[in-house]
């Protein structure tokens, strides 16, 4: 190159340095080579939405920087992700866009990745994927039997929104004010079939290993919250209470016998593990697994569907509206008094999961609120906590109060003697966990088929035959928001029935695109090639078990949820048999969580006009100054409040390292009568030392905003050489010139993670070869050959 003054021209820079990149393959991923160091770095998967912005740019700079920093240490780093392309957003566009979701969800992931290609990010294109290839969500449909047949998938019912004119379901968010977000007119929740994901029974796993996570170091403190969150544990202890008169007999068993002959006793449990016997009542869960045994008769049926068709989501944050519903049935007082009432509510689940709880007025606000509704005393005396009622605001609060050890309320204390005289109960001590199943289909037509027909004779719902898939989603859907267009396609619905060879129906529910996230972590990790067989072959092969774990996730802080069910899953696959490699069934063994990016304190909305545009300021500052802005201007686990000052500074700075570095290398240098800048350049060895020493343990760490800090330090460190060095003469000398020209070197080299583009040019003005990865300074392959 020219060395001769010139201008920094990042856009000339980048294109450059850009088409070198893919002349050399320099992301390709390596092939799996013995015993090399590897690591596999998992970006997240976009929601094919159609443009990346400035929250994504934030994220794959982390990323980026992280996998460039040990590709330059010389790991082998897989760094690749799918495109999340089924879903709501996909098919609102579609029909926003008047095409096809398939042709929609294309020409999205085409411009998504010119604008990611156009931001320098390292990913392994090859690699890249779209969840809705046939050959990709046939992992959903594959899964989805594995765990149907291992009892991990199951059918049950569950509310969702329905609207009457347009003849179709609706998600949450096309619900506004109760009205439907095409038509405006009222929706109604109604009850049906659908597919549930057994979460539940790897949540007390989950837990344990979360303690291991911790001590590994390597899952950051937003990481581990988002996990805790989820989960939802609650401390205490249960009890067995027994039926007491009237209880579950009100259907006519005799007393202490359920009609099934079983023996009435509930398990209730307490986070109040000192407060038993100021009990007053006991709540249950509409979805407890032994409801039906305390739901008898038709009134309280009907009441019980009611309230499992919903009603609760649309009041939850109403106190007065929680619904109780009294099943007639009372339990034996853990102090030996009155019997307790028995009642049904969904608060339960939103606090404790499904399961039986003790309300205890005196201890807990949402408790004393119902108490008064009920109207029962706080105890006996009155008074303590009752006083106080529960607001609407606390009992809204109650959920994110139960998601802590035990909440503000558990450290209550109050010792009013109650227990004094009175026979202490049978208690032990108990977990409980707020996260739940949850339903995984969705009746739209933009996601993965169910692979379930049901048969026209008396074969019921049965499962396609794994050798059969994928079920195939037809291309040419062209959702228009009313009905479920995949519904009405018969040379989609009609098939025979795997079973008897009959006529039958297939599932016309699609898997909501969070079932596709349990998998969208693992074909990256496939060469394109091997992609053809089975799964079960795919997961037996080598190099899929040479990346996994992946090493780090570095994903927004909103994938809590994503990344628990993603933990789950695994463990079901290690049970299972496929991923039985993975002893402890954590996928990743490190996690980093950024925070959002924020504008003047706020989420960045359309609505609200602050949004940044990437493009933008790719346009006018270059993809370096844009990158490194992101990650100087705060810590990932700290939200970003945008300044456009970060993105001055920043472009500042890359300018004068630009121009600096090249107005060292034409300059003259003169050779002093003798050399009296020694001690200088000794000083500068060292700053450099320290600033690769420090740099490679933030970089290690994910800490990159210290990283730019330092290598900004660094810089101006040699100018203030050049400084002193010229205070004690006309110009440098060879040797001091050296110096800096090496020092510059090492610059350029912490650099390149982060501003990838400008640093390898300067690598190259400095006389360095670029057709190969540039090095981390201070490991041996930086010593050439
Ligand atoms: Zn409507
Ligand atoms: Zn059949």
């Amino acid at each position: 190159m020219d060395t001769a003054a010139q201008s920094y021209d990042p856009q000339a820079i980048e294109a450059a340095r850009q088409a070198a990149w893919r002349a050399r393959e320099a992301f390709a991923t390596p092939a799996i080579d013995g015993d090399r160091p590897r690591r596999y770095i998992k970006p997240s998967a976009p929601f094919t939405s159609g443009n990346i912005h400035i929250g994504h740019v934030r994220s794959y700079s982390i990323g980026d920087a992280y996998a460039r920093f040990w590709r330059a240490r010389g790991e082998d780093v897989l760094f690749a992700f799918g495109f999340d392309a089924f879903g709501l957003p996909a098919e609102l566009g579609a029909i926003a866009g008047g095409v096809s979701p398939s042709e929609w969800v294309g020409r999205c992931a085409e411009h998504m990745k010119d604008q990611l290609e156009r931001l320098g990010y390292s990913f392994d294109w090859e690699r890249a994927f779209l969840s809705s290839d046939a050959q990709m969500y046939r992992w959903s449909q594959w899964l989805f039997l594995i765990l149907l047949e291992a009892g991990l998938v199951y059918r049950g019912t569950g509310a969702v929104d329905w609207c009457d004119t347009c003849q179709t379901t609706l998600a949450t968010i096309q619900v506004e004010d109760g009205l439907c977000w095409r038509c405006h007119n009222p929706v109604r929740l109604i009850q049906r079939p659908q597919w549930n994901l057994r979460i539940s029974a790897y949540l007390h796993e989950n837990d344990e290993r979360l303690s291991e996570l911790e001590r590994s170091g390597i899952w950051d403190e937003v990481a581990l919250a988002s996990q805790r969150y989820v989960l939802g544990r609650v401390e205490g202890v249960e009890l067995d209470l027994v039926a007491g008169p009237g209880g579950a007999s009100a259907a006519g068993a005799p007393d202490g016998v359920s009609p099934d002959g079983a023996a009435t006793t509930l398990t209730a449990f307490t986070p109040h593990g000192d407060a038993v016997e100021l009990a007053r009542f006991v709540l249950i869960s509409p979805k407890h697994p032994q409801i039906e045994r305390w739901a008898q008769g038709e009134e309280l049926r009907a009441q019980l569907e009611d309230l499992r068709s919903g009603g609760l989501e649309r009041d939850a944050r109403d106190a007065e509206a929680i619904p109780l519903i009294d099943t007639g049935a009372t339990l034996a007082s853990p102090a030996g008094g009155e019997s307790l009432p028995l009642l049904i509510s969904p608060v339960v689940d939103g606090r404790f999961g499904a399961t039986a709880v003790l309300g205890i007025p005196a201890r807990d606000h949402a408790d004393a609120l119902i108490a008064a509704r009920l109207g029962l005393a706080a105890d006996g005396d009155g008074g303590g906590e009752a006083e106080e009622m529960a607001s609407a605001e606390e009992m809204a609060s109650a959920e994110e109060m139960a998601s802590s050890d035990g909440g503000p309320r558990a450290r209550a204390t109050s010792d009013d003697g109650h227990s004094s005289g009175t026979p202490a109960a049978e208690t032990r001590p108990a977990v409980r966990y707020r996260a739940n199943d949850f339903s995984i289909s969705r009746q739209r037509s933009w996601g993965t088929p169910i692979p379930i027909v049901y048969c026209e004779g008396d074969c019921g719902a049965v499962a396609v035959a794994k050798e059969q898939l994928p079920v195939l989603l037809p291309l040419d859907l062209k959702p228009t928001g009313e009905g479920n267009p995949l519904a009405e396609r018969e040379d989609f619905v009609a098939t025979t029935c795997p079973s008897c060879g009959g006529p039958g129906r297939r599932e016309t529910d699609t898997l909501d695109c969070h079932f596709d996230a349990l998998w969208l972590w693992v074909p990256v990790c496939v060469p394109p090639g091997e992609r053809e067989g089975t799964l079960e072959e795919i997961l037996a092969l080598e190099d899929l078990r040479a990346w996994l774990p992946c090493e780090r996730v570095v994903a927004g802080s909103d994938s809590g949820n994503f990344v628990f069910d993603q933990r789950t899953v695994t463990k079901a696959l290690r049970d299972i048999g496929p991923l039985a490699f993975l002893g402890d069934g954590e996928p990743f063994a490190g996690c980093l969580f950024h925070e959002m990016v924020i504008r003047d304190g706020r989420k960045m909305s359309k609505h609200l006009g602050n949004v940044v545009d990437p493009d933008e300021l790719v346009a006018r500052y270059g993809a370096d100054t844009v990158r490194l802005a992101t990650l100087y201007a705060a810590r990932p686990q700290r939200s970003l409040n945008w300044s456009d000052s970060a993105v001055l500074r920043c472009h500042r700075f890359l300018n004068q390292v630009w121009d600096f570095t090249h107005s060292q290398l034409g300059a003259e240098c003169r050779e002093p009568e003798r050399d009296t800048t020694e001690h200088l350049r000794s000083r500068l060895a060292k700053w450099c030392d320290t600033a690769v020493e420090k740099t490679t343990e933030e970089m290690g760490a994910l800490e990159m905003h210290s990283a730019v800090r330092n290598v900004m330090r660094l810089f101006d460190r040699l100018k203030d050489y050049e400084k002193r060095v010229l205070a004690r003469g006309d110009a440098l000398s060879e040797a001091d010139r050296h110096s800096l020209l090496a020092a510059l070197g090492t610059l350029a080299q912490l650099l390149a993670p982060l501003t990838p583009h400008i640093a390898e040019e300067l690598w190259r003005a400095l006389g360095n070869d670029t057709d190969t990865q540039m090095p981390w300074p201070g490991v041996s392959s930086q010593v050439p050959a």
